[in-house]
């Protein structure tokens, strides 16, 4: 764990350069947009440790597949979210000296990330080889109105001396994936250009055997410098070399004169714009922004974060480490995914890194969902649910491949187009629950919205396919007289190949029954249109149905009737059963046990009963819920950074509130002090809608009954109040929650019911209740 970052109420702020912590830093002062992403590298020349990264959205390449072992079903590639063109480097020489932090010494430096306005800055004042100091002032976005685009504004003030300096704005298109299979490089160049004080770099992915569509992105910038704020004469020199593009310019400065150098650039890529016509719009995109200038292009982006806070901001008063980690919980998912597109996801590092590759896990269906159904407008979450649509006839041909039929469908555990990518039997075979989350996704925007339109005009056909995957995958079991499923690996990654993983064996069964209800639903209320599916689907009423139906009546749950609790696979109680106490200074077991042993042992890498107790928790007597937490909690080392919401929200429900705080705290903070050991590889981006679910389904208890938003909200005593803001049924409410009182105040014309507690209370349109 580490403690560098200062904590403030909206500010990532890293005061003096903590060099060998350089790419965590990166990665949490990661900017994006929804359409593309660069991580806090420094715009000059830096020769310490860092990550350069700017990605793209939707643009991957299919790295060929790396395993020790070859398995028949393995995916030939695994997609990698590329890592693009630099477009924020300005190379700087001061005489013959060129400027890099790592070599010069630094005096005094800040890097903070404005997080109310989507803003990163670095002030710094170093002193170069012969005793020439100089100040940094850099501020850079990736602008949210504007969503193809970034602007640079980056200044620099002789404190003790006049030179020459020679200012190099590029654009280097040869940059490699750290986390590429074979060290290669994906990109080819198509294209470069310069212009007066201008550069257009177009980069193609390298040709792939596997028929995957190859990418073209178009990098433009335009820059303009002036003294002291003024406009200047220089003559920018063009250089161009292989993959790069760049505009020298050199410029007398003299002690205490101010330089300041605006870039602008552009990502356009092929998924947006027809090949032939990228270098123009890019030229055109380009032309417009620098015209707008940085002060303009800053306005617009401010404001379009501004609407967004006043959708989604929590406020916590009496803790500045809470405060400050929600926020930047919040402010990453928020521009990590914007859902204007329905052909992009979330990934679990987002824009902030490359480990994991691909982008969509089950992680947008069980975590992602909740939080951009409350805190965006419909259509976001529904883009979601859009996105596994058009991806169902792969996930079709994705389970033919592993040997199912008739329209059985296994969408894949982690993907871009739709086609599977991982490539680790335990989990591209067997980790198969995440079916069913694509299913109770379905449901959770179903219910939270009242919308039945996607269920019925698309979802349907999702969970016919994964319906059918289920019951192809489900055996009858002559010995046990019931229906058992084998060779699984459930979200508990320690375990593998067990048979009747009662998570999976749960979350199939209700996906069956939610299937049966859906069909029925749709027969009594629009039997045309299930016909169409019907027959769009080859389906079999009766026979398909029956089958489902018998599954759920007879399937096997494997049950301790002793300590009352369901067990995480058949024969769990074999093991040892020790707790976390037990292995104190041994963890994370990931990295200081072998495979075999973390296999055998009883520890539990993420929830996984208690995943299903979360999902379903209706389903259950609070006092089972309570039984399962306090057997399996102690057991579980929290390993995955999608554990510790999932037991804060349900031990803030069964009322072990220190539990369920200490989660808050471990999930919250996760990267911010790097818990994991590993934030320098990107941020757990998917996690942090889990965070922020330990907020409001956590401790203000929010649940979606019978069509109604309820509320069961308390303070955790590290807090003295909180603040949420979240969008229900056209409804706009700011819920405050202090040690006394809950204020909820609705911000809409929309009147709404809403349940606190047991009490069901009537807020008017723009009107506000305390309670
Ligand atoms: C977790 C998975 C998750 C993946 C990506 C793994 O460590 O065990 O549940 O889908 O990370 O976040």
């Amino acid at each position: 764990m580490k403690n560098y970052i200062t904590h403030d109420e909206w500010s990532i702020v890293e005061n003096g350069f903590h060099a060998e912590y350089n790419e965590i830093t990166e990665s949490l002062m990661s900017l994006g947009n929804g359409r593309m992403g660069q991580r806090g590298n420094f715009e000059e020349h830096y020769s310490g440790k860092s990550l350069q990264g700017n990605y793209v959205a939707g643009v991957y390449f299919p790295d060929k597949t790396r395993v020790g072992w070859w398995k028949n079903g393995y995916p030939n590639y695994f997609a990698k979210v590329l890592n693009a063109c630099n477009w924020i480097g300005i190379d700087i020489r001061i005489g013959e000296e060129v400027l890099d932090m790592n070599t010069c010494e630094i005096e005094t430096f800040s890097r903070v990330l404005n997080m109310k306005e989507g803003v990163l800055e670095r002030v710094a004042t170093v002193k170069m080889a012969e005793g020439r100091r100089i100040k940094i002032h850099s501020k850079r976005f990736c602008n949210m109105a504007d969503d193809e685009s970034g602007a640079i504004s980056y200044k620099l003030t002789p404190l003790n001396f006049s030179d020459y300096m020679t200012i190099t704005p590029y654009l280097d298109g040869n940059i490699r994936n750290r986390d590429s299979n074979y060290d290669e490089s994906f990109w080819n160049e198509v294209h470069k250009e310069t212009g007066p004080s201008q550069g257009y770099l177009i980069l193609e992915t390298k040709p792939n055997p596997y028929g995957v569509e190859l990418f073209q992105v178009a990098t433009g910038m335009a820059f303009n410098i002036k003294l002291d704020g003024l406009e200047t004469a220089y003559q920018p020199l063009p250089v161009e070399m292989d993959r790069y593009v760049a505009g020298t310019v050199k410029v007398e400065v003299k002690e205490g004169q101010e330089l300041s150098v605006y870039k602008y650039g552009v990502n356009l890529s092929s998924n947006n714009y027809p090949t032939e016509s990228l270098l123009e719009e890019c030229k055109a995109y380009v032309s417009r922004i620098s015209e707008k200038g940085f002060d303009h292009l800053l306005a617009a982006h401010k404001q379009a974060w501004a609407v967004k806070w006043e959708r989604n901001d929590i406020t916590i008063e009496g803790n500045i480490a809470a405060q400050q980690a929600i926020r930047f919980n919040i402010f990453h998912l928020g521009q990590t995914y914007t859902g204007e597109d329905e052909r992009l996801n979330i990934g679990p590092k987002g824009f902030t890194g490359e480990k994991y590759g691909g982008v969509t896990y089950w992680d947008t269906e069980a975590y992602c969902i909740p939080f951009y159904l409350s805190t965006a407008e419909q259509k976001v979450a529904r883009n979601l649910l859009v996105y596994r649509y058009k991806q169902l006839d792969k996930a079709i041909e994705n389970a033919e491949k592993l040997g199912f039929s008739d329209g059985a469908a296994l969408y894949p555990m982690v993907t871009m187009n739709g086609e599977e990518c991982h490539n680790e039997w335990e989990i591209t075979f067997e980790e198969i629950h995440r079916n069913g989350a694509i299913a109770y996704a379905i449901y959770d925007y179903t219910r939270y919205t009242g919308d039945e339109s996607y269920v019925n005009e698309q979802g349907l056909e999702v969970l016919i396919a994964i319906s059918r995957f289920w019951k192809q995958r489900i055996n009858w079991s002559e010995e046990k007289g019931q229906y058992v499923m084998l060779g699984v690996t459930g979200p508990n990654e320690y375990e593998n190949n067990v048979n009747n993983n009662w998570y999976t064996n749960y979350i199939a069964c209700w996906t069956l029954r939610y299937t049966l209800e859906i069909i029925g639903k749709l027969w009594t209320q629009d039997s045309r249109k299930l016909n169409e599916i019907i027959i769009r689907t080859n389906f079999s009423l009766n026979s398909e149905m029956d089958a489902w139906k018998h599954i759920v009546e007879n399937m096997h749950f494997p049950y301790d009737q002793i300590r009352q609790v369901y067990l995480q696979q058949q024969g769990f109680l074999d093991k040892e059963i020790l707790t976390v106490h037990d292995i104190a200074g041994e963890r994370p077991i990931n990295q200081n046990w072998s495979w075999d042993r973390i296999l055998r042992s009883c520890f539990i890498k993420q929830a996984d009963v208690l995943q299903g107790l979360y999902f379903f928790e209706d389903e259950f007597p609070i006092a089972d819920i309570k039984r399962n937490f306090e057997f399996y909690e102690p057991m579980t080392v929290h390993e995955s950074s999608l554990s510790p919401c999932v037991h804060a929200i349900l031990a803030a429900k069964i009322g072990l509130k220190e539990k369920a705080y200490e989660m808050y705290v471990r999930t919250a903070r996760l990267d911010l002090d790097d818990y994991n050991n590993d934030t320098e590889d990107g941020l757990h981006i998917t996690s942090m809608a889990g965070t922020w679910m330990s907020v409001v389904k956590g401790f203000a208890g929010q649940r979606v009954k019978d069509g109604m938003l309820v509320l069961n909200p308390y303070v955790p005593e590290q807090w003295n109040s909180y603040s949420f803001r979240i969008g229900f049924r056209g409804a706009l409410l700011l819920i405050s929650v202090s040690k006394s009182a809950v204020t909820i105040q609705n911000s809409s014309d929309k009147p709404l019911d809403i349940m606190l507690g047991s009490r069901r209370l009537f807020i008017d349109a723009f009107a506000s209740i305390k309670a």
